[in-house]
Formats: structure tokens, sequence, C-alpha cells
């Protein structure tokens, strides 16, 4: 068995000022739970990640870390995004703890799993999936739509777990290895099975959003995907590559057959057939340069090397470590 570890619990928030006062106290219950069963150390932490919110999410946090000393809260300069707030999150608080648990701020997440999962830290493993095994809460259209893209992940050979978004526990070496993990484009379900390490699951029901209101709407869920295939996989190039060979080797066989059928007097007819293969063709190529050009697009991202994240505030708690992070 391993000794009894300090969480930090890394919560992105970002415009949650009607979400924060309905979940922080179910969050700072569980914390004191998880002390009072010997689970975790009194110096655990809930730790806020601001992500650049524009209302008053982070008066909420500051006002939270000053009344109540198991919270804290960081600030990222602007909105950067929900992975980004997590790497933060992560990154601040891997060398003030043993584990991290990930989990949104929205209290979907059915916050009991944590004694589990502590437990399961406790066993000997670093990395435990928070994964749902119902999500009826959702919609209809959410839960198609997080299938097939699973489906489209798995056949692009990137690694994911089934149903696990990001709740999920990390002991701090998993953690320290993941800030090796230089890419600016972070997709951390793909990622954090590469890492490797003794990994588990565990299940737990998710609920309906407790108050305000989701910020992933089509066109960021669209996002994500695209991220999670062109960061970790190269396997839409490939696939591109023999479709145009596929396309060549059909194109010369015509051709042949269409100088064969000439020297026997029979020229083949018609414009229409021309023209559609001259479309075909022509869509054909675009999509090829689009996937292209969206992988050079990543390259030119990642080549610029920037910072993932920069925290412009910190609540009293967390200052002992206030360089400017990258
Ligand atoms: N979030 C964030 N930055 C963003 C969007 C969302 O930190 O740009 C946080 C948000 O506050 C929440 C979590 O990420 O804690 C998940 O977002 P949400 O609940 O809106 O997504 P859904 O659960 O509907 O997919
Ligand atoms: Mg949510």
């Amino acid at each position: 068995m391993r000794d009894i570890p300090v969480l930090y619990i890394v919560i992105p928030c970002y415009n949650e000022a009607n979400t924060l006062p309905v979940t922080a106290p179910l969050f700072l219950n569980k914390i004191q739970e998880l002390i009072e069963r010997n689970l975790v150390q009194d110096s655990s932490r809930i730790l806020f990640v601001d992500d650049g919110s524009k209302d008053d999410t982070w008066q909420i946090i500051s006002t939270l870390a000053k009344n109540n000393k198991y919270f804290a809260g960081i600030a990222q300069s602007r909105n950067r995004g929900h992975q980004n707030a997590v790497l933060a999150g992560l990154m601040e608080s891997k060398d003030k703890c043993d584990i991290t648990i990930s989990i949104d701020c929205d209290g979907q997440d059915d916050l009991n799993a944590m004694n589990e999962m502590v437990k399961k830290y406790l066993e000997g493993f670093d990395v435990v999936y928070g994964v749902r095994n119902d999500r009826s809460s959702d919609t209809f259209f959410k839960r198609f739509t997080a299938e097939a893209f699973y489906k489209l992940l798995r056949v692009m050979g990137v690694e994911v777990v089934f149903n696990h978004a990001d709740y999920r526990l990390l002991s701090a070496r998993v953690a320290e290895e993941l800030g090796n993990f230089k890419e600016v484009n972070i997709y951390l379900r793909g990622m954090i099975p590469l890492i490797g390490f003794s990994s588990t699951e565990v299940y737990y029901e998710r609920h309906e959003r407790m108050a305000g209101k989701s910020h992933y709407p089509l066109t960021k869920m669209l996002e994500l995907a695209l991220n999670g295939i062109t960061s970790l996989s190269i396997k839409p190039i490939r696939i591109i590559s023999s479709i145009g060979l596929g396309v060549s080797a059909l194109s010369f066989l015509m051709i042949i057959w269409t100088f064969v059928r000439y020297f026997q007097h029979q020229t083949v007819p018609g414009w229409a057939s021309t023209l559609d293969i001259i479309c075909l063709m022509g869509g054909l190529q675009l999509i090829c340069l689009g996937v292209l050009g969206e992988y050079i697009g990543k390259i030119y991202m990642e080549t610029k090397d920037r910072p993932r994240y920069i925290i412009s505030k910190r609540t009293d708690n967390m200052e002992e470590n206030n360089e400017l992070d990258k």
C-alpha cells in the first residue's frame, strides 16, 4: 500500500459564476470526506483554474480561497480552452501534491467516484480513468456524435478510453511526464494513454449540469475532434495517399482502354463522362490538399513554440511558485 497522498482536485472554469456557488460546497464536502476517511492528507486542495472568464468567476474563486483553506485558484490571462486550462492546473499542482484529479466544475461527473479513484491509486495504479457507464442524461445528438467520434479515433489509430472524458486521477509522476509532452495542440484523452504506467478505470453515472450552461457548442466539439485526430495520428494522410493511388491506377486503366477503343475505330463518345472525372479528381485533390493543409497548419503552430498557458493571477495559497510558467 502507498502512503496517504496529498490530492489536488483540478477544476477548469469558464464563465461559471452561476455554477460555482452551487458546486463549490459539493467539492468541499468531498475533500473533507476524503480527509476524514483517511484517504488523502489534510494539505489536499481544490484548485480552480479560471480560464479567462468574463463574468465574476475569479471574484468567486478568490472569495472561496480567502474563506476556506481547502480552496485555491489560478487564472489564465485569457480564455485558452478547456484542455489548456486542465493542463495549467496539472502543471501548477504537480509539485505540490502526490495525485491530481481533474474534473469539470458543473457537477455532471459524480464526485463520489473520487473515493474509488484514490483507493485505486493506493493499490498501486498511476492513472485512473473515470468512465461514464450511462449517458442517458446527454442528448441523443451528443451521444451519437460522441460514439461516432470514439470510433473514428480508433480507426485513425488513436488510443482512447471509451466514454472517458477528462475526469481522471493522475499520480504526480505521470503529471510530470505529461509536462514533457511539449505539443501546443493538446488532446489529453489521447496523450495520457501514450505516457504509459499502470492504469485502470472507475465507472460512474453522468448527471445533468447542476447550473449554468454548456460551453461546448457543435463548432467547439468539431474543433476538439479534429484536433484529437490530427494531433495524434497521421493516418488521414496515409488514407488520402491510398485513395490518390487507387484513383490514379483506375484513371490509368481508363486511358489505356480509351486508346484501345480509339485504335479499334470505336472512339468512346461523350463529354459528360470526361467532365465527371475532371470534377471528381478536382474534388479529391481539394480534399487531399485540405488534409495536408491541416497538418501543415499544425506544424506551423507547433514551430512557434508559444506557451500553452499563461497564468496571470493566483490566490495567496498558490503564490509560492509564481514565475510565469510555460
Ligand atoms: N471550460 C473551460 N474553458 C472553455 C470551455 C469550458 O475551462 O473554454 C470548462 C467549463 O467551465 C467546465 C468544463 O470546461 O468546467 C466543461 O465544459 P462544459 O461543461 O461547458 O462542457 P460539456 O460538459 O457540455 O461538454
Ligand atoms: Mg459539462
